[in-house]
């Protein structure tokens, strides 16, 4: 099915497309589906062969299914309404917090990835594996990439090459360095199955790890469990990851397929259009920085990016327009994120305390997990304490930034 293609019967001389795109997750796939719809000529390339995993929780939001608009049943293990949250660790902390409807699934990034990139297939984009990028020649009129095995041509160049992608930086792209989170994650395989507690539930703890939290996500048969936060707790990510295992009832040492991976967030003055170059999802830095969800912002930046695209090679508008429907869309939400973040990870205590008294957050974050509200939405219910929110906010900001050296 994923079997290397020479021939697109809409290329000119084979190698010739409106659109390369490089990198086959979530973002690449969604933008080569998107334009491939509307008739323009697709080719995508990914260094790796598919159907392949990579570092993710595989948890997708109710928002993101619908944001993704496909039926996703066929790679979906779980769905999930109830949740158990704790505070460092410790049992007597426990808050179990129950929805009537869903908000969100559990799948493997190997089986959504790869429906994803044949739903791109299927709409007529030209999909090309272990194929990686030698370099990259910008032009006025376009740019020619060099991989592993061939030249291709095209009008417009989409990274969609994830959080350590190269593209940026061969096409001269001097993004700012990101503020960047990282998370370890594992999995584990009870002998007796899930354990029915985890049966349509996750579990999340809070304050053992600065900037961050540990999780714990119920697959078809088995745990994925992880530990995330910022940069700086990197070298206690695997004593931290072991000290949850426990807490969660396994034994570290029975832990496999662990994998440790960056989360991008772009700074506030990252481009994400240069010349005839676009960068989605990962690439520009998009994860949400409260939840470290990046499915849904890759989904939704490609998106974005293959409607202005279109109407940049249809109608010559000028492709800026990508950079300025994500200030509306994507970038203001990421802002009220950060503002969120900087606060409830500095003190997750206090929080948890008034969500034991009142589930305030809890309906919070349903609202925006459902995709029935925004952060920007959120915040504008906080009223006058928004702006000191965001003060505040800045003032940890740097607290942080100086602990990670990322100044
Ligand atoms: C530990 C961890 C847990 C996470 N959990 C979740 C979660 O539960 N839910 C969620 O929504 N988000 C989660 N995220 C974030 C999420 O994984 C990413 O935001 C998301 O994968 C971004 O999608 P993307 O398409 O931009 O990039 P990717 O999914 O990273 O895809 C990039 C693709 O580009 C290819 N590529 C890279 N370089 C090259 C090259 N030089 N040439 C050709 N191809 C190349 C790669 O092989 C890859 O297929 C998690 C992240 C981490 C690290």
């Amino acid at each position: 099915m994923y079997a290397a293609t020479r021939h697109d019967p809409r290329g000119i001389d084979g190698m010739r497309y409106d659109v390369i795109v490089v990198g086959a997750g979530p973002a690449g796939s969604t933008v080569a589906r998107e334009l491939a719809k509307r008739g323009i000529s697709v080719a995508m390339f990914d260094r790796a062969a598919f159907p392949r995993d990579k570092p993710c929780g595989g948890a997708v939001s109710t928002k993101c299914e619908k944001q993704i608009g496909l039926n996703l049943s066929s790679v979906i293990e779980r769905t999930v309404s109830d949740v158990s949250i704790t505070m460092n660790q410790h049992p007597p902390s426990e808050l179990f917090r129950s929805s009537s409807k869903p908000f969100g699934h559990l799948t493997q990034r190997r089986f959504l990835d790869a429906l994803l990139a044949e739903k791109a297939l299927e709409a007529g984009a030209v999909f090309r594996q272990r194929t990686r990028i030698r370099s990259i020649e910008p032009m006025d009129t376009g740019v020619t990439v060099r991989t592993s095995d061939d030249v291709f041509c095209g009008r417009i160049l989409v990274a969609a090459d994830g959080a350590n992608g190269v593209t940026a930086r061969l096409c001269g792209i001097n993004l700012p360095k990101h503020n960047r989170s990282i998370a370890l994650e594992g999995n584990i395989s009870p002998e007796d199955g899930v354990p029915d507690k985890w049966f349509n539930a996750i579990g999340i703890d809070f304050g053992s790890m600065d900037g961050g939290y540990g999780w714990i996500l119920p697959k078809g048969d088995h745990l994925n469990i992880g530990v995330g936060g910022y940069t700086h707790v990197g070298p206690k990510l695997r004593t931290e990851l072991q000290k949850l295992v426990k807490f969660y009832g396994h034994a570290p040492e029975a832990l496999w397929g662990l994998r440790g991976h960056h989360l991008p967030q772009r700074h506030e003055t990252s481009a994400v259009v240069s010349g005839n170059v676009v960068l989605i999802g990962d690439a520009a830095g998009l994860v949400d920085p409260l939840t470290g969800e990046g499915i849904f912002a890759a989904v939704h930046s490609a998106q974005i990016a293959a409607a202005s695209i279109a109407n940049h090679l249809n109608n010559n508008t000028s492709l800026g327009a990508y950079q300025q429907n994500l200030e509306k869309d994507i970038f203001s939400d990421i802002r009220a994120a950060k503002t969120l973040h900087d606060l409830f990870y500095r003190w997750p205590g206090i929080f948890h305390r008034i969500e034991r008294s009142k589930p305030l957050l809890w309906h919070a974050m349903l609202t925006y997990f459902c995709g029935d509200a925004t952060y920007v939405d959120l915040s504008h219910k906080l009223g006058r304490l928004w702006p000191v929110m965001r003060t505040a906010s800045r003032l940890m900001r740097t607290i942080s930034e100086f602990k990670d050296g990322a100044k």
